[in-house]
């Protein structure tokens, strides 16, 4: 006899244990036997723990299924993945990943030994739920999916065991366990809200997010990699079993259909191999042909929502960078029954909708019987062109080594636009198009060559952070390789130790994508009319946000390279010199910050040098910090050096000229009910930086007093700090009544008004105290009626208002500032500074107000480096960041987020800054 499944411990939910039957032996558990209830069955939702003890049943009873754990979560729960194949193939697992990787890879691979290696190897399938945790169907459809595909019989599914293998995977588990006991939490199951459902409810979502610190960002970390979770699934696709399909489930369907699926809208990321999306469409298209063959009316694709391409860093998306066909799916469906409403244009049948839907009450379960015939359709695609699709993505990896051994271009829409203004006033070929010439000289213009590498000097000024960079491309499977002697390349002399990425490899894509700008096309509804809202941001080069140093190098290049296997600890650095009166650090180190927390909280002395600071005849540049000789100190400098690569220059005496002693910053970091997920990123980065902070939330602020406990209010963006004359600002679905949540969270609840938070906040201020506010949250200005005002704006009819998106429209794109270095919360920041600009209030200082300073201001009419930036030339003379006295404290003000998703590397000395500058800072008294 089998075992009585055990359950983990989950103390809100109470289900008749007393109804779980065990398993006859040889025989499957079933749902049912398990849970107590079936997959889909109304008011009910699984747990992770429950996922997890089932799990590891079937595993235990089925020769289809091995269960793996791919690394731990955020909260320290194990993630899971299932492998799934025909018991024959199980046995051979290793051979079949050994061959995906080596066609993936398509380094030294002739296009022969790829065919017999296609011919031979299994189609690998990634299949997924639960990312998105408030998204509940995907997460209970992959848990029957697995139980389905270990019992199920018929014919198809044979083959598709012996043609594929499956990569099951819950993505957030620890949302899983949140959202299911939040739903569930109530006893009677009538009175069961959650979900994502087209009626919004306060009491469904739950109070904090569904990942420890990102929430829905979760799904905008792949390319960054700061969190576990992707770090985990990046791993297993980009380094280890590299599907060449990546299935990524989410919820919800546009209003009035069931489900989207691709193919998408455009844009295109012109980086892309055609190939991948050509098999995107036709994967897709496979996808609708078998629901509407079964009868499931109400997919849509393309124009029946927003996705697009464009991005790369979410899950489905970065696949495409890496030759993998990803597929995202949109799909209703609630454990509560839903309305599924009539929209009258979703009833007539088009391209975009070929089988409408008619209204109705939904229930969860036909959703999972939707989620069943997708997951089918797809393995069945995947089946039938199994050595097609794995000799194809040897194509695109051998294609992408190929383009980057010789000059090869990259076009996109602005070299279009040039071409354009080449052939104007010309006469036109009688053949029709423009003079073929132009092609040679627009459009394989030399000098617009794709780079064939790129170089990172070990001698930049912030090493480390480069470093970091780099760990970001090889958790995405990027090769990069370590110098091993000093070399030339182009005239230039670069360091042992410097690090190489060259273009020639099967990841190109990612390559170029992370280095180059992204040059995203304008957008409109039609000519002249409103821009299109992209699925995400636009621009976000990486090496730009991090303030990466790199050359891009446009011809062919070798030198003493070795690849590099994992990922890079940085290099050890020196203690520089031998005095001993103490040690000098530059600004210009982001990790320089975690050296000062850690003084700070050995209670030592730390101060930072006022002015520029030359030692050992290198420039270090302005807010050096020193620290003064003590054995204690020694061990955190010999430590950060040793570890975090952090150079320290010794000398025998404090530096001249003017030094401002820190302290550490007591700060309160603002969160509001539901979680901000700015918020959670910016607590993730404190925590990395070594920050120490205490979450509070708009009650506490309310609550006065606040220079008691506090020298620091961070307001990050995403809070719902009204601005513009608006009364308030609406988050989600707005906040259930506290009697209706559990007493612990009740705390939480309430917003920063106008009328009850600003007057603490001016208290605070005129008490030294300092507030930082982040984004959207510098609304703040206008509640306390702070001497700036809104550039971003124009006069109609003597009514001032923001500026029309017809005429201005930045909605995410990396832009340069130029930056005020004198200024103390500029210190370390380069003149010239990449900030992330999404939408970001900007601010004009009113006349006579000379205790607020401009930090960073944009100072030219095209200032965008990567994205789209409509209308940018209003930008000029615009301040993103500025520093006020005000009220007797310190109000900073960062109009862009200067520590968005964890990316703006290049602007987080703004943030850190300011923590201690506020606190350290008499200038305001
Ligand atoms: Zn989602």
């Amino acid at each position: 006899m089998r075992k009585l499944v055990l359950l983990g411990a989950v103390a809100a939910i109470a289900w008749p244990i007393a109804s779980l039957a065990a398993a006859p032996a040889g025989s499957i558990t079933t749902p049912k036997e398990a849970l107590g209830h079936e997959l889909g069955e109304d008011y009910f939702l699984a747990n992770y723990s429950q996922l997890e003890s089932y799990w590891k049943t079937l595993a235990a009873q089925s020769d289809r299924a091995k269960l793996v754990e791919i690394g731990k979560t955020a909260e320290g729960r194990p993630q899971y993945m299932m492998i799934v194949s025909s018991p024959e193939n199980m046995k051979r697992l290793d051979h079949y990943k050994a061959i995906a990787a080596r066609l993936a890879k398509a380094d030294g691979l002739s296009a022969e030994e790829a065919h017999k290696l296609a011919r031979e190897g299994k189609t690998v399938v990634w299949i997924d739920g639960g990312l998105h945790a408030s998204e509940v169907e995907p997460a209970q459809a992959l848990m029957l999916a697995v139980y389905k595909a270990l019992t199920d019989k018929d014919p198809e599914w044979m083959r598709l065991l012996d043609d594929n293998i499956i990569l099951f995977a819950q993505d957030n588990p620890d949302g899983q366990e949140l959202v299911a006991n939040w739903y569930m939490r109530n006893p009677d199951p009538l009175k069961r809200v959650g979900g994502v459902s087209t009626v919004p409810d306060p009491l469904a979502a739950t109070p904090q997010l569904y990942h420890k610190y990102i929430g829905h960002d979760n799904n905008r970390d792949f390319y960054m990699s700061a969190q576990p979770e992707s770090t985990n699934i990046n791993r297993v696709i980009f380094r280890e079993w590299f599907p060449q399909i990546i299935y990524n489930h989410h919820q919800t369907g546009p209003t009035g259909a069931v489900v989207f699926m691709p193919p998408f809208r455009d844009p295109f990321n012109y980086t892309y191999d055609p190939l991948i999306m050509t098999e995107l469409s036709e994967a897709g298209a496979a996808m609708h042909s078998r629901l509407v063959a079964e009868d499931k009316p109400g997919s849509t694709m393309r124009s029946g929502a927003a996705y697009s391409t464009w991005f790369n860093g979410s899950l489905r998306t970065i696949s495409y960078f890496h030759n993998s066909i990803g597929i995202l799916t949109e799909i209703i469906g609630n454990p509560t029954p839903m309305p599924l409403p009539m929209v009258p244009k979703s009833q007539l049948p088009h391209n975009d909708l070929p089988m409408p839907v008619a209204p109705q009450t939904w229930h969860f379960s036909q959703s999972i019987d939707y989620s069943m015939s997708m997951n089918r359709s797809l393995l069945d695609y995947a089946s039938r062109n199994r050595e097609r699709l794995l000799f194809n993505i040897y194509k695109m990896g051998a294609d992408s080594i190929r383009r980057g051994s010789e000059d090869s271009w990259t076009v996109t829409s602005h070299d279009i636009d040039n071409l354009e203004a080449a052939a104007k006033g010309k006469k036109p070929p009688v053949s029709g198009g423009v003079d073929p010439a132009l092609f040679q000289t627009v459009l394989r213009d030399p000098t617009k060559r794709d780079p064939r590498g790129y170089i990172l000097s070990a001698d930049q000024p912030d090493f480390p952070t480069a470093v970091k960079f780099l760990n970001t491309l090889i958790k995405t499977g990027v090769t990069v390789q370590k110098a091993t002697a000093d070399f030339s390349v182009g005239g230039k002399t670069y360091p042992a130790g410097s690090y190489v990425v060259l273009t020639a490899q099967a990841y190109r894509p990612h390559v170029l994508d992370m280095f180059e700008p992204q040059d995203h096309p304008q957008d409109l509804e039609y000519p002249g009319g409103p821009p299109v809202r992209p699925y995400d941001t636009t621009g976000y080069t990486l090496a730009y946000q991090m303030g990466v140093k790199f050359d891009r190098v446009l011809e062919g290049f070798s030198g003493p390279f070795q690849r590099v296997n994992d990922l890079i600890s940085p290099t050890p650095a020196k203690v520089v010199g031998a005095g001993r009166g103490g040690w000098l650090v530059s600004h210009e180190i982001n990790d320089a910050f975690v050296v000062t927390n850690r003084l700070m909280k050995a209670k030592l002395p730390a101060y930072w040098v006022d002015g520029p600071t030359s030692v050992a005849g290198h420039d270090i540049g302005r807010g050096a910090l020193w620290i003064p000789a003590s054995p204690r100190a020694k061990a955190i400098v010999d430590k950060a050096a040793a570890e975090l690569g952090v150079t320290a220059y010794a000398v025998d005496r404090a530096p001249d000229g003017k030094l401002t002693a820190l302290k550490a910053p007591r700060i309160a970091l603002v969160d509001v009910y539901g979680g901000s997920m700015p918020s959670g990123w910016t607590r993730w980065l404190m925590e990395q930086f070594e920050f120490p902070f205490t979450v509070v939330y708009p009650q506490r602020l309310d609550a006065g007093a606040l220079r008691k406990d506090f020298d620091v209010v961070l307001l990050p963006d995403g809070l719902g700090i009204p601005s513009h004359g608006q009364k308030q600002a609406r988050r989600g679905p707005g906040q259930p009544k506290a009697e209706d949540i559990p007493a612990q969270y009740r705390g939480w609840l309430g917003s920063v008004t106008a009328d009850k938070t600003a007057p603490q906040l001016a208290a605070f201020l005129k008490a030294g105290g300092t507030v930082i506010a982040v984004g959207d949250s510098t609304g703040v200005a206008e509640m306390l009626k702070a001497p700036v005002g809104d550039p971003l704006v124009e006069t109609v009819d003597g009514k001032t208002k923001p500026l029309p998106n017809t005429k201005f429209y930045i909605p995410g794109s990396v832009l340069q500032a130029d930056v005020n270095q004198d200024n103390p919360l500029a210190y370390g920041v380069p003149p010239k500074v990449a900030l992330f600009f999404d939408s970001s209030p900007m601010f004009q200082i009113k006349a006579d107000f000379k205790d607020v300073r401009p930090v960073a201001t944009f100072t030219s009419e095209t200032p965008l480096m990567s994205g789209w930036a409509f209308g940018q030339k209003y930008l000029k003379g615009a301040n993103a960041i500025v520093d006020a006295c005000f009220d007797g404290g310190h109000l900073f003000l960062m109009g862009p987020e200067v520590n968005q998703r964890a990316q703006s590397h290049a602007a987080f000395k703004f943030l850190f800054n300011g923590l201690y500058y506020g606190p350290a800072s008499r200038a305001c008294r």
